[in-house]
């Protein structure tokens, strides 16, 4: 597609590889490194960059080209200098911006998206950056909400249910979402991780209901004195993309996982029929109705608006199967 064939990045809508170390009790294990990383021969620079698959069975094996691959030894700073960085800016001359991170669970979209406090990722960095460089006459308001089945869920607010997905004059919204107006970075890195406290449970704990739900983080950058809505960033740690198989779940949690994957599945298509349209330079028809997920972020997939999409693999063997649906995932949307 764009990627190789023309040998320039779409900016419209960009991927981009992220592969997660083996960790301490992986390497302990004696677990080994699954993918090469390797420059293609591509004439640009830099080169596009191929992922080898070198172990595993047969079926598994194969190489796959992307335009930028951050290696495991890729630190935070690096990888949010190639994708929030440039968003950032877009954001605040009045462009809609979406950055999402894709993969099976324990891949690391959340170190990606939040990241530990001593070595913070993109929301942290975006965040000071944005109010580094903070237009006048300008303000922030955010909101952060969970989307778990087909159920939106206020992260900053206690109260319960939220209301429907309506169009409004700053795109869609949803009812009844608490938006607050901040004053730093700080202020709102403190409510997003309480928001992450409250993060649904009915029967599982909070640690099964964050792999199956997708967390967005909405950054609204509004005229002074609440006017309108100038630019909206969407940063969003989707739910885990492993299989229902894979996740061994049973009855209650069978929906569950076949129907976090819909919305995962409606991203697809709506990613797909977006780079077709882009590459067709058609107006086609893109379905954002298909999902809740899609329909919320529809304001910053598409149009004018900018989106990366980050998808987190690892090393470790016994995720091999999921490492390579993500990278075949990631190669369709390129
Ligand atoms: P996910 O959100 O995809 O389920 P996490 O972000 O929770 O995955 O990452 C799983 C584990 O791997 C965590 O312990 C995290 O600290 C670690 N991890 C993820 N990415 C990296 C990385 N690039 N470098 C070091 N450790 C990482
Ligand atoms: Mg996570």
């Amino acid at each position: 597609m764009t990627s190789i064939e023309t040998g320039e990045i779409n900016d419209t809508f960009s991927v981009f590889i992220r592969i997660r170390p083996l960790l301490e009790r992986e390497l302990k294990a004696g677990s080994e490194n699954c993918l090469a990383v390797s420059d293609t021969d591509f004439p640009r620079d830099p080169p596009p960059q191929r992922i080898v698959v070198q172990a595993g069975d047969a079926s598994l094996k194969g190489s796959y080209v992307f335009n930028r691959v951050f290696e495991q030894s890729m630190s935070q700073e690096a990888v949010f200098n190639s994708t929030a960085k440039p968003f950032v800016q877009e954001f605040l001359a009045g462009t809609n911006v979406t950055i999402f991170a894709y993969g099976q669970t324990g891949t690391g979209k959340t170190y990606t998206i939040f990241g530990p406090a001593e070595d913070p990722g993109i929301v942290t960095r975006s965040l000071s950056d944005i109010f580094e460089k903070m237009p006048a006459g300008k303000e922030l308001h955010y909101e952060y909400v969970q989307l778990y089945l087909d159920d939106f869920k206020d992260l900053l607010a206690d109260a319960s249910g939220l209301g429907k997905l309506v169009e409004g004059n700053a795109g869609v919204e949803l009812l009844g979402l608490s938006s607050h107006k901040a004053t730093s970075a700080s202020e709102i890195l403190q409510a997003v991780a309480k928001g992450a406290t409250r993060r649904a449970t009915r029967a599982q704990d909070m640690n099964e209901v964050s792999t199956r739900s997708h967390a967005i983080l909405m950054l609204r950058l509004k005229e002074g004195d609440g006017g309108d809505v100038f630019s909206s960033m969407f940063i969003v740690d989707l739910a885990g993309s492993e299989r229902v198989a894979r996740s061994g779940v049973t009855g209650d949690g069978f929906t569950e996982a076949t129907n976090v994957n819909l919305s995962l599945t409606a991203l697809g298509r709506v990613v797909m029929s977006l780079i077709e349209a882009d590459i067709t330079q058609t107006k086609a028809f893109i379905p954002y109705n298909a999902s809740p997920l899609t329909m919320l972020l529809k304001a910053g997939l598409g149009g004018n608006s900018k989106t990366a999409l980050i998808a987190c693999v690892t090393q470790a063997a016994d995720s091999l199967s999921e490492s390579v649906s993500t990278l075949r995932f990631a190669m369709q949307a390129s």
